[in-house]
């Protein structure tokens, strides 16, 4: 039985060749590649050598083939992935400006994505799990999808496992009051929360990224991962903040590079690393990952990072 389990939407994705930063004018797009903040977490974790699984739904195409070969050639366990007989995997358009904003379009709420159900979280398959983390895109995916995720979580409670949350709600598809909203069960069960600075402060009300991190280990949160891009991220305990410097990097590619922080910082602690540690290694698979095309495909090796963070630990 996987010692990490996540929910949510495995889709394939679509880059913009040309960084328009628009999607009204002509342009040419690069994949089908494997993707989904879940998979991209899931695979992030089998990757670095600790047991995985996604419990979500593809269509029955060669997308959802595409998906679920990726995620098994690399060790997730794919037993409650559900192939949905009548709807298609779900895809996502990206294209980068120049400057480096990025837009997403979705087709995932009325694909075979959006059709996770809490029939589709199993009590016996997740029971004997060390970590459940849930994903604010799992949250917003849809109706059924976050009765999925709430089922998830009340077993996880049930059973003392511990739970993490990366509230990676896109602000463009929810109120940042639906987003506290459907944060808040999670919010208040999880031990772990991986926002960005932003994420934080939606969260909290918090008036800097560092406040807003307070504020969550006030509200009872026993850690929070703060990530911060290319300035790397900062640890919050009840006890301490640690920041941890980023390894530097040419960034070709930065989206996935979340999830793969929430795995390998996930993985660091099912190792049972000191803090220092799981940080460090938690940076530098965010940072080899950007420098990388393809949110699955970038995602690290576990000798990858260790030959990485080598050079800190001297
Ligand atoms: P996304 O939602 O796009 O996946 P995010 O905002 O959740 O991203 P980031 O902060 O962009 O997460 O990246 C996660 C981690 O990866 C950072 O905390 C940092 O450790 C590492 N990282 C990201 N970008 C860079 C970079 N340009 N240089 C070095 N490290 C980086
Ligand atoms: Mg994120």
């Amino acid at each position: 039985m996987p010692d990490v389990i996540t929910l949510g939407e495995p889709l394939v994705e679509f880059i913009d060749k040309h960084k328009r930063g628009a999607f009204t004018e002509l342009s040419e797009f690069i994949g089908p590649f494997p993707s989904g903040a879940p998979a991209i977490f899931a695979d992030a974790v089998a990757r670095l050598k600790v047991s995985s699984a996604l419990i979500g739904v593809v269509g029955k195409d060669e997308f959802g083939t595409l998906l679920l070969d990726r995620l098994r050639n690399d060790g997730v366990d794919i037993s409650h992935i559900r192939i949905a007989e009548n709807y298609t995997t779900g895809t996502a358009f990206v294209t980068y400006s120049p400057s480096g904003s990025r837009k997403f379009i979705f087709h995932l709420r009325h694909a075979a994505a959006g059709q996770l159900s809490p029939r589709d979280a199993d009590e016996e398959f997740i029971k004997s799990a060390k970590v459940l983390h849930i994903m604010g895109s799992a949250l917003s995916l849809s109706q059924s999808s976050k009765e999925a995720c709430y089922k998830a979580l009340e077993i996880a409670v049930e059973y003392g496992i511990k739970i993490s949350l990366d509230p990676n709600v896109r602000p463009e598809l929810l109120s940042v009051e639906e987003i506290r909203r459907i944060c808040k069960p999670v919010l208040e069960k999880a031990y772990l929360v991986l926002p960005s600075g932003e994420e934080a402060m939606m969260l909290t009300g918090g008036k800097s990224p560092d406040e807003a991190c307070r504020m969550l280990i006030d509200m009872g949160v026993k850690m929070v991962a703060l990530k911060r891009g290319a300035e790397g991220s900062t640890i919050y305990t009840e006890e301490k903040v640690l920041p941890i410097p980023a390894f530097k990097v040419e960034e070709i590619e930065p989206t996935g590079a979340g999830d793969i922080y929430d795995g390998a910082f996930i993985v660091g602690l099912i190792n049972e690393w000191p803090l220092n540690r799981v940080g460090l290694f938690a940076n530098a698979a965010g940072a080899i990952s950007v420098t990388r095309v393809g949110p699955i495909d970038s995602c690290p090796y576990l000798e990858e990072v260790e030959k990485l963070i080598s050079t800190r630990l001297l």
